[in-house]
């Protein structure tokens, strides 16, 4: 591994940081913990923390001796001083004459000792940063220190590798105890430049952040050339099919079995979001024949466990063709995964006398044979961590049995770890939005009514694939919305496009549970005498897109068997036609029919279809242009005519929107046709 230290990047930001009144030794803190926070090698989502002892005003300017150290919820690659909180130091280290310290105690005293009343947490390993005297301090997990000690001799191979320049603190859960621990290894030894941390980390010590910084970067590179020692080839590839089904195939099969009923909700059900990961070294490591054997040993670090939960889950390989096989072995697996949890849920909690409510039973990495992993999550960012520590396990656990046996900590230390109050109170406890874990993809998205109704499911929780003929509209809007949405072509007129495009959010996301069919266009023409083409190209859009967009979706859907919700922008014109709409409203009366014969036919899987009946929305079929046109050849204003209904009041893309949305949230509504146009009683169902 390579030193990233660049003089002049250190000593810019120094100055940087000087002119807004932030000394020197905070700046270096900051330029050093982002160089070993942009490492993956080093560190990953929270795992690993740095300090610095130095001395600041506090609130009433008294000059103070303080660690400043890192808070949690900060990514360490993109650290600011804010990100570090200072605490009283020598309040710290008073602590170390306690014989026991509780953890929430440990957060209380931490917190009380805060220079700023208002800054966050200080990390969980803050008393070991505290209990050791040097200036710098740093911490990661990185793979190659981890593929060394996850091993039944990992403390022999530190002392060959290290040679007594570190000190091998032995395995303890984070907090009061680890830190007393460590420190005192360090007492015995006071030359030691660091400390490896049995089956979870390193920490390096120096005199100024360069020094500590270096030693993390030699300390790992001697883990990574012990790494390259009398390997053995890993792994044994195991017999697979000849050829793997397609990732648009696997997703939503594994997606599906991944999921839940939601026992106080009848038809709800708790979804997961996935990530898919695939090289050659992950292929390599699901692909041998011991993946059960070694995949299933544990974490590679213990604050994993919270993002991964111990064990993966291995499903059978799938073969191109087989995808009924596919299913049913993955849906075993999955119960098999559940009972496991369960059991060890049960074995564990009973140490603490029943105290532990459990988490949910479902993995959050998959392990595929011939294709690769998923990472599982509530969103689309919790899969990608969770797949990011996923690879980061695959090149820790490979490395490891490349050179013997990797062994992690045992399943009480695991369970410890995963439901320890400080690590969940990591996951935040902010209540979830409605449609967290669902997927729903938007046609149209690129136009008024398509992008507000994405927006809209966005804003309700939901990952969001915008669908439009336009490319590039359908990326910006996209992008306005911010988060994992994306954009993706799509014409709903040619099967293949949007086959196509409803592969890319399987793969993308893992699956559908909403689609929002959106996309059409007016066409006029009196229809005793418009021409047949014209009729045919608007049944072609404005009906045949419609089914094309259900039928991609319901597949989806049959495949992961969890239901799913098809919504249908109808106009108006479908009930009460205008007079020369018919090229419109014929197929679009046609497509009313269309949402009652999904309801129809597939009710008994849980697939809902609704439909909105909305009029006189500002969009691309109701240009400025042609309200302006509209209401001068009425004799009303612009204000009057977009208002012309029983409420007097302009309906808006965004009402629209919201109308989707509640049908999405109405598990008992199907085959509903919900009017958002301010009242026209012409247009009125029933
Ligand atoms: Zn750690």
């Amino acid at each position: 591994m390579k030193s990233a230290w660049v003089d002049s990047d250190a000593e810019a930001l120094v100055t940087q940081y000087a002119e807004r009144g932030i000394g020197r030794d905070l700046a270096l803190r900051v330029y050093t913990t982002r160089l070993l926070g942009r490492d993956p090698q080093l560190v990953l989502h929270g795992g690993g923390n740095t300090s610095v002892k130095t001395r600041l005003p506090d609130l009433m300017g008294d000059d103070t001796e303080v660690l400043c150290v890192k808070g949690s919820g900060w990514d360490m690659g993109s650290i600011e001083p804010a990100g570090l909180p200072a605490v009283r130091l020598a309040q710290l280290r008073k602590l170390r004459a306690l014989d026991k310290l509780c953890d929430e105690d440990m957060v209380r005293v931490q917190r009380a000792n805060l220079l700023d009343p208002m800054a966050p947490n200080p990390s969980v390993e803050t008393l070991l940063h505290a209990f050791v005297p040097h200036k710098f301090v740093d911490h990661t997990h990185s793979t190659a220190v981890l593929s060394l000690i996850d091993q039944p001799n990992g403390v022999e191979l530190c002392r060959e590798v290290y040679d007594g320049t570190m000190g091998i603190v032995p395995y303890i859960m984070p907090g009061f105890d680890l830190a007393k621990k460590a420190a005192e290894v360090f007492d015995a030894d006071p030359k030691v430049e660091g400390l490896i941390l049995h089956k979870h980390g390193i920490f390096t010590f120096g005199a100024d952040a360069r020094e500590a910084y270096e030693r993390m970067i030699a300390y790992v590179t001697r883990a990574e050339a012990r790494l390259q020692k009398g390997r053995k080839a890993v792994f044994v590839s195991a017999q697979l099919p000849q050829a793997a089904a397609k990732l648009a195939v696997v997703a939503p099969l594994v997606r599906g079995a991944c999921s839940l009923k939601d026992d106080a909700v009848d038809g709800a059900v708790r979804r997961l979001i996935l990530d898919f990961r695939s090289d050659d070294a992950i292929l390599n490591f699901v692909n041998g024949a011991e993946v059960a054997r070694y995949s299933q040993q544990g974490v590679v670090t213990p604050d994993h466990t919270i993002r991964t939960k111990n064990w993966p889950l291995v499903v059978p390989a799938p073969a191109d063709g087989k995808s009924d096989d596919f299913k049913r072995g993955v849906q075993q697996a999955v119960q098999a995964y559940i009972a496991h949890y369960r059991a060890y849920f049960a074995r564990n909690n009973a140490r603490f006398d029943g105290g532990k409510k459990i988490l949910d039973p479902l993995p959050r990495v998959v392990l595929v044979p011939g294709v690769g992993l998923f990472g599982l999550g509530r969103s689309k960012k919790d899969a990608r961590v969770a797949a990011d520590l996923a690879q980061a396990a695959v090149s820790t656990i490979t490395d490891a049995e490349a050179i013997g046996r990797f062994e992690s900590i045992s399943e009480a230390d695991m369970f410890d770890c995963e439901y320890w109050s400080l690590e969940q109170a990591k996951l935040g406890s902010a209540k979830e939005l409605p449609l967290a874990g669902q997927i729903a993809v938007v046609t149209g998205a690129g136009g008024a009514i398509g992008s507000a109704t994405a927006k809209a499911f966005a804003a309700a929780g939901a990952e969001v694939a915008l669908l439009d003929l336009d490319e590039n509209a359908a990326k910006a809007k996209a992008k306005a919305i911010g988060g994992a949405a994306i954009g993706i072509k799509c014409d709903v007129t040619d099967a293949a496009s949007v086959r196509a495009a409803f592969d890319r959010v399987a793969e993308t996301f893992g699956g559908v549970d909403i689609a929002v069919s959106n996309a059409g266009a007016a066409w006029q023409g009196r229809i005793g005498e418009v021409d047949e083409s014209v009729l045919r190209e608007s049944f072609e859009l404005n009906f045949y897109g419609h089914q094309r967009v259900a039928q991609a979706a319901t597949k989806i859907m049959l495949a992961q068997g969890t239901g799913g919700c098809l919504l249908f922008n109808v106009s108006k014109q479908a009930v009460n036609p205008g007079p020369n709409f018919g090229p419109y409203g014929l197929p679009k009366a046609a497509t009313l029919f269309l949402v009652r014969q999904y309801a129809l036919d597939y009710g008994a899987d849980g697939i809902r279809a609704n439909a909105v009946n909305a009029d006189r929305i500002r969009s691309g079929l109701l240009t400025d242009e042609m309200i302006a046109a509209r209401s001068k050849a009425r004799g009303l204003s612009e204000k009057d005519y977009m208002g012309g209904n029983l409420l007097a009041r302009e309906v808006t893309a965004e009402d629209v929107a919201q109308a989707f949305v509640a049908q999405a949230l109405a598990l008992k509504t199907t085959a509903d046709v919900t009017t958002v146009d301010g009242g026209n009683i012409a247009a009125a169902l029933r």
